[in-house]
C-alpha cells in the first residue's frame, strides 16, 4: 500500500462518475470509478484538476469520504465537496459534472493525517464544516474494519441544513458501538432542541471529547481559523500537541 500510494500520487489518472448525490443544498457527493486505484488510507485526500478547452486548468485537494476499499464491481472513491458561490472549481464538481462525465485526478496523499484501523486508542474527531469529510472516511473505515476502537465526534456546523452525513451519523451512532456525535451549531440549532448555538469552547471539548488521562489520537478538520482556535482548546485542556493532527481546508478563516 505504501509503495501504491507514493507511485500513485505522481500519476494522474482519469475517474468516471457513476454516480452523484446531493448531501446539502449546497454540497455534493461525487461516485468515482478510478480503474487501477492503488488503494488509500482513511483521511488521504486526491488532488483534482480541471481543463478548459484553452489547456487553462485549475487544481484543488479534495478529501476521499470512503472507506478504502469500497465499491463493489470495482475501486471506487467518494469525494464530497462544498460549494463555494465565488469559487472557480467547486461550482463547477457541484452543479455541472455529471453521471458518465471523466474526472482527473491523482492521488492517494498524504500519510501523516491517517487513522489505521489496528489502533485501539479512543479516537476523538474535530470537525469544522466540510472538515467533516476525511473524518468521515475514518468513521466509515472503523465500521468496515470492524474496529471498536472508542470514537467521539464533535462537528461545529453553521446549522441543520448545513450538516454533511446527518442521517448516517445517527443510524451509526444508534448501533451503539462506540462512537458518539455531539453537534455544535454556530447559528442555527434545530428546532425544538433548546440546543444553545456557539462555537466549539472549552466547555464543549471537555464534555464531548476524551480527558488527556486517556491518551487519545486526535484529527481535527475545517477552515483554518477553526482548525487553529479547536487544536487550541485542545492544548489548553491538557492535551498532547503531538497527539494532534490538523488538516486545513481553506485560506478563509473563522467558523463554519
Ligand atoms: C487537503 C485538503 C482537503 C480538502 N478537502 C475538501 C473536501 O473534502 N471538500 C471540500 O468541499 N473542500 C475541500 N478542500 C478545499 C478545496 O480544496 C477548495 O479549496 C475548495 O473547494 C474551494 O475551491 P474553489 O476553486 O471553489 O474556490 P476558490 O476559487 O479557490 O476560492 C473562492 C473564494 O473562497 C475562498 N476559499 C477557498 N477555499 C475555501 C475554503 N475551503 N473555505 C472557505 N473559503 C474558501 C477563497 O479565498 C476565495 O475567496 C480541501 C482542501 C485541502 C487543502
Amino acid at each position: 500500500m505504501a509503495r501504491a500510494a507514493v507511485l500513485g500520487r505522481l500519476t494522474w489518472q482519469v475517474g468516471t462518475v457513476a454516480a452523484v448525490r446531493d448531501e446539502t443544498a449546497t454540497a455534493r457527493t461525487i461516485v468515482l470509478d478510478v480503474p487501477g486505484w492503488p488503494g488509500h488510507l482513511a483521511g488521504q485526500h486526491v488532488d483534482v484538476r480541471l481543463t478548459a478547452p484553452d489547456g487553462y486548468s485549475a487544481q484543488r485537494s479534495y478529501s476521499i469520504a470512503s472507506a478504502p476499499g469500497s465499491g463493489k464491481a470495482g475501486p471506487q472513491l467518494e469525494l464530497t465537496v462544498q460549494r463555494l458561490a465565488d469559487g472557480e472549481v467547486s461550482p463547477y464538481l457541484t452543479q455541472t459534472l455529471e453521471v458518465g462525465y471523466p474526472l482527473e485526478l491523482r492521488g492517494p496523499i498524504g500519510g501523516w493525517f491517517v487513522w489505521d484501523p489496528a489502533a485501539a486508542a479512543p479516537v476523538l474527531l474535530v470537525a469544522g464544516g466540510s472538515g467533516v469529510v476525511p473524518l468521515m472516511a475514518m468513521i466509515r473505515e472503523r465500521a468496515a474494519a470492524g474496529s471498536r476502537a472508542p470514537f467521539r465526534l464533535i462537528y461545529s456546523v453553521r446549522d441543520p441544513g448545513a450538516l454533511l452525513y446527518g442521517d448516517e451519523l445517527a443510524r451509526r451512532e444508534r448501533v451503539g458501538d462506540g462512537l458518539e456525535v455531539r453537534y455544535a451549531y454556530t447559528r442555527t440549532a434545530p428546532p425544538g432542541s433548546g440546543q444553545p448555538t456557539g462555537r466549539i469552547s472549552a466547555a464543549l471539548i471537555a464534555s464531548a471529547g476524551w480527558p488527556p488521562e486517556s491518551s487519545p489520537a486526535m484529527f481535527v478538520c475545517g477552515p483554518t481559523g477553526f482548525v487553529e482556535a479547536a487544536a487550541d482548546l485542545l492544548v489548553r485542556a491538557g492535551h498532547d500537541s503531538g497527539a494532534i493532527k490538523t488538516e486545513r481546508f481553506g485560506p478563509s478563516g473563522g467558523q463554519p
